[in-house]
């Protein structure tokens, strides 16, 4: 008998697995918008032009491939969360801001997670938005956190269910962690205002509830990465000892290259201390220090002048991509194919994907029929679409909902 034979088989990833079936379809019509991944109106891959520059000026001092620190490479987190936080910030000023280097977003969330699952001192519970990206509860729940939700979206309005989130964060326990996504909700492109931001954070201050931002997509949301820093930004300026996951993968394109940071603020300097300490001792078992490359072509582009104006007019130019898809794809729906149903929202909705309201059997149908793969949920990446496939998208989901 073999070792294994006990070991039963999971289920595939629900978005991987797309991209598997996409890949095997061989329809020249075909369309992936399963995937979180930015792409130009080629449909291409798009490699940033600053990214490209940084990796030149990086090889031109030609660096050693020496051991980063566990907690990674000090310019790179110091400006990491400088662009989070801002230079006004003033705990990032007074040095109380503890941080770690981590394998992108994911990586930020768990070693966060278990920081929470070791140290949070009260009630170590997370509150999700329903729905959320889906790596988030297994994130937690492997960290030692009990996993629970709060209401996100009305599936009615196609909006946000304010008052559902408002009432379920009131009836939180005391002391619990509340997960908010920075800007650019995913899996739903619905965004609270600047004015339900404030709200939630009387809410959160009033219930003691512990704030964990995950930033994934700053700059994505508005094109402007100090826009997208606003819920942030406020929070830490009210007085929330916020926790932070940042990632670069989306902004400055760097998805493979895994370059994140985790941080958190602190009361002082010694506190930090002894906290990013305690990240330290999470670090050294799992990996020991992360990786160096894409942490220097972060940096490399956060610490220079020219590098960083070359940014973020990338980070605008693929936000504005996709914020003219919304357009041209909410005008081909109701204008050229009068799709019954209302489609306000393609355009109201934030950020890279798009949840368009679609049935788990319209999108069964779009995939069968006309070779467009998306999740079950009916979210699209609407980097997946472009000049060229846009008006083939648009007719064939006007044919699925007709
Ligand atoms: N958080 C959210 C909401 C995401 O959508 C993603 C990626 O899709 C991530 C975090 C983490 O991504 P990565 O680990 O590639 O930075």
């Amino acid at each position: 008998l073999s070792t294994w034979a006990n070991v039963p088989a999971g289920p595939p990833d629900p978005i991987l697995g797309i991209t598997e079936a996409f890949k095997a379809d061989k329809d020249p019509r075909k369309i992936n918008l399963g995937v979180g991944a930015y792409r130009d109106d080629q449909g291409k891959p798009y490699v940033l032009n600053a990214v490209k520059k940084a990796e030149d000026l990086i090889a031109s001092t030609n660096p050693d491939k020496e051991y980063l620190g566990i907690i990674g490479l000090p310019e790179f987190t110091k400006n990491a969360t400088l662009l989070a936080y801002g230079a006004d910030s003033v705990p990032l000023k007074a040095g109380s801001v503890a941080a770690t280097q981590t394998l992108s977003g994911t990586g930020a969330l768990r070693i966060g997670g278990t920081f929470l699952g070791r140290f949070f001192p009260t009630a170590k519970v997370i509150y999700l938005p329903t729905p959320s990206w889906g790596n988030h509860t297994p994130i937690f729940r492997d960290s030692g956190l009990e996993v629970r939700q709060y209401r996100y979206f009305d599936k009615k309005t196609v909006g946000l269910d304010f008052a559902g989130l408002k009432e379920d964060i009131q009836n939180a326990p005391e002391g619990a962690i509340v997960l908010l996504h920075a800007c650019a909700h995913n899996p739903t492109g619905v965004d609270p205002t600047p004015a339900q931001w404030k709200e939630i954070s009387d809410l959160v201050k009033e219930k003691k509830l512990f704030p964990f931002f995950d930033m994934a997509y700053q700059g994505f949301a508005s094109g402007n990465t100090t826009k997208d820093a606003f819920a942030v930004r406020y929070f830490v300026e009210q007085g929330h000892q916020i926790a932070l996951a940042q990632s670069f993968a989306k902004n400055m394109g760097l998805y493979g290259e895994r370059v994140g940071a985790f941080s958190l603020v602190a009361a002082n300097p010694e506190e930090k201390a002894r906290v990013e300490s305690q990240l330290k001792i999470i670090v050294r078992p799992m990996y020991s220090n992360p990786p160096l490359h894409g942490a220097r072509i972060a940096n490399a582009i956060l610490a220079n002048k020219d590098l960083y104006k070359e940014w973020e007019s990338e980070v605008e130019l693929m936000a504005n991509r996709i914020i003219s898809m919304r357009d041209r794809l909410h005008d081909l729906l109701t204008s050229t194919h009068n799709t019954p149903g209302e489609w306000g929202h393609i355009k109201s909705q934030i950020g890279m994907f798009s949840f368009t309201g679609l049935t788990p059997t319209q999108t069964k149908a779009l995939a069968e029929k006309a070779h467009i793969y998306m999740t079950a949920d009916g979210r699209i990446s609407m980097a997946g679409l472009n000049g060229g496939n846009i008006n083939y998208f648009a007719e064939s989901v006007s044919k699925a909902v007709k």
